[in-house]
């Protein structure tokens, strides 16, 4: 990502996270990164599909196994809903594999519609889902 989008300011630890939505498959492993960039949203959007491409995204289900998925979680405090972007990522308060890597990066950053820490999304969070450590970072 760091070529294509700008600088990585901050990245999480890799976590191996129990699958979520479609549940009867493999773990995936999930990462959360602070990037400073200075490509619009949209831009930001086309460039994380680009990137997709290049590491040969394929999927056969909604929320299936994939080779490789880039979300944006948050674009500073914006708030954007159009028609091919959503942010915050509607899904972040409702992840324990998106707020346990998030709350590691950036346990006081504050969600712009919803008022609440990274924290303290994390403690109401009611997914039980399994985050753990994968390999050393
Ligand atoms: P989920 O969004 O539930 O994590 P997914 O990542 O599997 O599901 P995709 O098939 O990767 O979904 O993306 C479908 C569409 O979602 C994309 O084509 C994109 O236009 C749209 N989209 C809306 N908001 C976002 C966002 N914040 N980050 C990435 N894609 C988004
Ligand atoms: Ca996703
Ligand atoms: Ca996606």
């Amino acid at each position: 990502m760091e070529n294509a989008v700008g600088e990585v300011v901050a990245r999480s630890s890799r976590y191996e996270t129990a699958p979520w939505g479609v549940t009867n498959q493999p773990a995936f492993l999930n990462q959360v990164l602070c990037l400073a960039t200075g490509l619009s949203p949209e831009d930001l959007l086309l460039a994380t599909q680009a990137t997709e491409r290049q590491l040969g995204r394929e999927r056969e289900e909604k929320w299936g196994a994939r080779t490789i998925d880039v979300d944006i979680l948050y674009y500073g405090d914006r708030q954007i809903h159009s028609e091919r972007l959503i942010v915050p990522h509607p899904y972040l308060p409702e992840r324990r594999f998106t707020l346990v890597p998030l709350a590691e990066i950036a346990p006081d950053f504050v969600h712009p519609a919803l008022g609440l820490t990274n924290r303290q999304l994390l403690e109401k969070c009611a997914d039980t889902g399994e985050v753990r450590r994968f390999g050393r970072g």
